[in-house]
């Protein structure tokens, strides 16, 4: 089904079929142009959920099929590719890996007692409408979030001691940090959403975060933000290490808000995790698309004119160039910065591709023979003021005696990391960890550590700084001519997975409307 010409490698016998153009269909769909998807579509997949298809066959409508090339295969790519194939578009998807999901990773052969862990993306959470309803086409099946049982004990570890939070909130004056009376009973967990709460109340919904009358939010930093909200000292302290960006200093406020105003207010969809794992739905889409997915097709130059685009791939076979009406580049930024563009991309698209910056997140898994914590506590997580950061506990899914504990360092942390290999970043979690429980390191069984810094992506996720939420507004989800920007880093109000998801849909959307208003 390579519906796509390659004029050099292997296939350039086909060189010639690529000059001819062919007539597309000016009302492809019937449907009112620009309309919504949700009016171009005729054919639900599933009631209520959006999906996108057409009248009758698709192929049957199209004289002749668009051909697109999507590049990437994560989760943005996997759903502008799903939704073009079923509009009956001819669909290349090339992926530089050997296998699909990207920054979606379930780890299911590496530890014991049926453990799995996602070392990607991880939670959905409420208002994730599109990673619900891809799992419910693909009849995936959900467990609960949390199967955390009784009351979990959070451990700190300030200043080299160790403090239960249930003690320090049954004894405030304990608290070996000058926290106010207000901040006592909330750290550290709840200090974050505490401080945000009532500006998300009155911001009200994640379509209202980009509103002209919230921008000055992003002008400024989280960290400002909170000091100018009453924050203590060491309250800033321990939210710094409870936080999922690179530091309070360098992530936009309106960011941190967005997802304040998620957690918070957002409606349609549930906190359930994938049984089996968040990889069991970009396996599904791989699945679904079959050979049109094409591995080890590494994107490296695109040249743009008025009547198509042409793609410089290296493949395992050499170098291939492909030829299509329109490309999805559904890869980081941080990936993008690597391929050569002719035209150029305009001075000031190039800016956001090249400082967009990305949340750096080394995670260490140790499997250990007993969970010699749960004689004392049911303990959830670790927070520490030292270079560990925090420990969570993963070991809910394993049957038996074994317990899984994750170390995961954020931001300015990982780069002592960034100088250790893998073996080297265990013994630094097995050490660190002998500090809080001494008996730790015989118990240790298996291990595993990635830095996602180190990733084709550099990072885990982007984030917003100081001023980029207004200024790439605009911007980053804009087409430049046949090209179509998707991935979680495009949506500005939509994070991680659900990001991703939806930008893709967004991306194959313009594609749809733009033949229908050709
Ligand atoms: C540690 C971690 C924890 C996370 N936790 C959560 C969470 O709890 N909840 C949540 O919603 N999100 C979370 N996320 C974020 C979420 O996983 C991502 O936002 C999402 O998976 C990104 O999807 P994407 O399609 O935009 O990009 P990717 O998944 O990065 O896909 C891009 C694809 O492009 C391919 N590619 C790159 N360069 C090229 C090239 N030159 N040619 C061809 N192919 C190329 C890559 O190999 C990859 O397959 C987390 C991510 C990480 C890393």
């Amino acid at each position: 089904m390579l519906g796509f010409y390659v004029i050099m490698g292997k296939r350039a016998r086909d060189a010639n079929v690529i000059a001819g153009k062919r007539a597309v269909p000016a009302r492809l769909f019937g449907a009112d142009r620009g309309d919504d998807m949700q009016e171009l579509t005729r054919r639900r997949f599933l009631k209520g959920a959006g999906g996108l298809a057409l009248a009758g066959s698709a192929a049957g409508v199209l004289a002749s099929q668009p051909r697109v090339v999507v590049v990437g295969a994560g989760l943005a790519g996997l759903a502008a590719a799903h939704d073009l194939v079923e509009a009956g578009f001819d669909v290349q998807l090339a992926e530089q890996s050997r296998r699909a999901g990207g920054r979606i990773k379930t780890l299911r052969d590496v530890f014991d007692d049926g453990a799995w862990v996602d070392v990607g993306g991880q939670t959905s959470g409420p208002g994730y409408a599109n990673f619900f309803y891809f799992s419910t086409l693909f009849e995936l099946e959900f467990e609960p979030q949390s199967v955390f049982r009784g009351r979990p004990e959070v451990i700190l570890d300030l200043e080299g001691k160790r403090y239960k939070a249930s003690e320090l909130r049954e004894h405030p004056d304990r608290w070996p940090l000058a926290l106010t009376s207000d901040e006592r009973p909330l750290a550290p967990m709840r200090l974050l959403s505490h401080y945000l709460r009532p500006i998300a109340e009155q911001i009200g919904s994640v379509e209202r975060v980009l509103l002209p009358e919230f921008a000055h939010y992003d002008e400024m930093s989280l960290g400002r933000l909170l000091e100018s909200l009453g924050a203590s000292e060491p309250a800033l302290k321990l939210i710094e290490h409870t936080l999922n960006y690179n530091s309070l200093d360098t992530v936009s406020a309106l960011s941190a808000l967005r997802d304040a105003v998620r957690a918070l207010f957002a409606s349609g969809g549930q906190a359930l995790n994938l049984k089996n794992g968040n990889q069991t739905l970009t396996d599904a889409f791989a699945a679904r698309l079959g050979d049109r997915v094409r591995y080890r097709c590494a994107l490296q130059a695109v040249e743009q004119d008025r009547n198509s685009v042409t793609l410089q791939f290296e493949t395992q076979a050499g170098r291939e160039v492909w030829e299509a009406d329109s490309v999805v580049l559904a890869m980081p930024f941080t990936a993008l910065r690597k391929v050569r563009f002719a035209p150029e991309l305009p001075a000031a698209r190039q800016q956001i591709v090249d400082e967009l910056p990305y949340t750096q997140v080394v995670q260490t898994y140790l499997q250990l023979s007993r969970r010699f914590w749960s004689n004392e506590d049911n303990v959830l997580a670790v927070y520490s003021d030292g270079p560990l950061e925090r420990l969570f506990n993963a070991s809910s899914r394993m049957s038996g005696e074994r317990g899984l504990l994750v170390n995961w360092i954020n931001g300015a942390g990982t780069a002592a990391m960034q100088k250790l290999d893998a073996e080297e970043r265990v013994e630094f979690a097995v050490r660190e960890l002998e500090k809080i429980w001494p008996e730790s390191r015989k118990l240790v069984e298996k291990t595993y550590s990635n830095d996602w810094g180190k990733s084709y992506a550099e990072g885990a996720y982007a984030h917003y700084a100081p001023g980029q939420m207004t200024r790439y507004a605009a911007d980053i989800p804009k087409p430049i001519g046949r090209l179509h920007f998707a991935g979680e880093h495009t949506e500005l109000v939509a994070p991680g997975m659900e990001g991703a998801l939806t930008s893709g849909r967004r991306a194959a959307r313009e594609i749809i409307q733009s033949v229908t208003t050709a």
